[in-house]
């Protein structure tokens, strides 16, 4: 086995029992050549060392402990900001540990793998292969500056890229997501992981918002006047949508451009519907009696309700991406795609796979019923200007 590679993990095992502490322990020292290891018999112990030494990169978990046990651990382990890797290990029933291994991802933790009790020496190798290829994710990628965001507003610096979407039934080319970048004058384009947050906490978010309306409409009317009848779905933050006239902005918009409001896609939350704020509802319901559709973004990332789900006109429901990025072979997650679906399919809303990253899951969504599929595989973000010659090579291909 090649042990090379592996000795700049630092360790952390959590398990009640010292024999599988000693056994875990022993595999990794002999088959991976692992120098640096913790051991914790209990979770309250597993904080303290996980407070004490901040680079630990790989936890092995054990779900079932007295006092707290691992599902609580793994809560903590996300508000302790634990950036490592997650082993479960576990003798409880598979489909126990399907859900846990979903926590773990809602939690946003780098989960990969779990080792089912009596454990094997054999079974850690898949595991700890991962970890070459599955890089420890920076969940929280450093935020700009208020100032930064400022100054990009008012130099025009906020950029807008263009992700299509197809119709899964005919492959059809039918719409683009508008994705805003902000061009940074020493870091270059800057994904809005890094700017939206702080821009919703101080109400640039409605500036930023603006700006990406005014572009994308901009591009949509030269797309039209070059004969491409397509959709432009546009993200709005619930603090834009509680601006009394944002429903007015986008009417005038339309006209400007002369955008039929069947071409505008509005792209909302959960937490739209969570939080019953009366002018997000009145600017939606105006908008949608005049002909914008309604997207829910992020389906499945936090719980919505089917009683919430009919409290607005939606006509689309995007399916988030983590379902099918993550664990997409388990049943578990399988099961939940079928029930948005149907859930979808009783209330009369079209679906939308986001984040189609291969030929698999793309087929996976097409033969599941889906109706609409937006990801890499389909094509990443592009400027506006490329969006005829990828729709070209779209074509040529189907
Ligand atoms: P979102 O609205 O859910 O957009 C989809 C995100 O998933 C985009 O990231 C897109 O690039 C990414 N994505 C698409 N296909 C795939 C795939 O196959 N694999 C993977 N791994 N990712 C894929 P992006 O552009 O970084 O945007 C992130 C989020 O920023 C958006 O998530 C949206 O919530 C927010 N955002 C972007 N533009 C705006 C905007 O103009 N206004 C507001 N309020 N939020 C925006
Ligand atoms: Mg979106
Ligand atoms: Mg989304």
């Amino acid at each position: 086995m090649d042990n090379k590679g592996f000795n700049w993990l630092n360790v952390l095992l959590v398990d009640d029992s010292v024999a599988i502490l000693k056994f875990v322990e022993k595999v990794l020292i002999e088959s991976f050549g692992i120098a640096h290891i913790h051991c914790a018999a209990s979770a309250s112990e597993a904080m303290q060392i996980l407070r004490r030494s901040k680079n630990i990169n790989l936890l092995f978990l054990d779900l079932n402990m007295p006092n707290i046990d691992g599902i609580q651990l793994l809560e903590q382990l996300h508000k302790l900001d634990y950036h490592g890797y997650v082993v479960i290990m576990s003798g409880v029933s598979t489909k126990i540990i399907s859900s846990v291994e979903i926590l773990a991802k809602k939690y946003s933790l780098n989960y990969i793998g779990t080792l089912l009790k009596p454990i094997h020496e054999q079974d850690f190798e898949s595991i700890i292969n991962k970890i070459g290829t599955s890089r420890i994710k920076s969940k929280n990628p450093e935020s700009l500056k208020t100032y930064e965001i400022v100054r990009a507003i008012k130099n025009n610096d906020i950029e807008v890229l263009y992700q299509p979407q197809i119709e899964l039934s005919t492959r059809d080319f039918m719409g683009v997501e508008a994705l805003c970048r902000m061009n940074h004058p020493s870091l270059g384009l800057v994904s809005p992981d890094r700017f939206i947050d702080k821009a919703e906490e101080s109400e640039l978010i409605v500036h930023i918002t603006l700006a990406v309306l005014k572009k994308s409409f901009n591009d949509w009317h030269k797309w039209y006047q070059h004969g491409l009848n397509i959709k432009l779905s546009v993200n709005a933050s619930p603090i834009a949508l509680q601006q009394p006239e944002f429903a007015d902005t986008i009417f005038m918009l339309l006209e400007q451009f002369n955008m039929p409001a069947k071409n505008l896609c509005i792209e909302i939350t959960e937490g739209v519907l969570a939080d019953d704020h009366l002018q997000e509802l009145v600017n939606l319901n105006r908008l949608n009696m005049r002909g914008v559709e309604l997207a829910l973004d992020d389906f499945g990332q936090n719980h919505s309700t089917i009683e919430r789900l009919q409290k607005l006109p939606l006509t689309y429901l995007k399916l988030d991406k983590s379902y099918f990025i993550e664990n997409k072979d388990s049943f578990n997650q399988m099961s939940l795609i079928n029930t948005c679906l149907a859930i979808a399919n009783k209330l009369q809303i079209r679906t939308i796979a986001e984040g189609v990253e291969d030929a698999e899951v793309m087929s996976l969504v097409t033969e599941m019923g889906c109706d609409i599929g937006q990801g890499y595989y389909i094509s990443r973000p592009i400027a506006a200007k490329k969006i005829f010659s990828w729709a070209r090579e779209w074509q040529s291909l189907t």
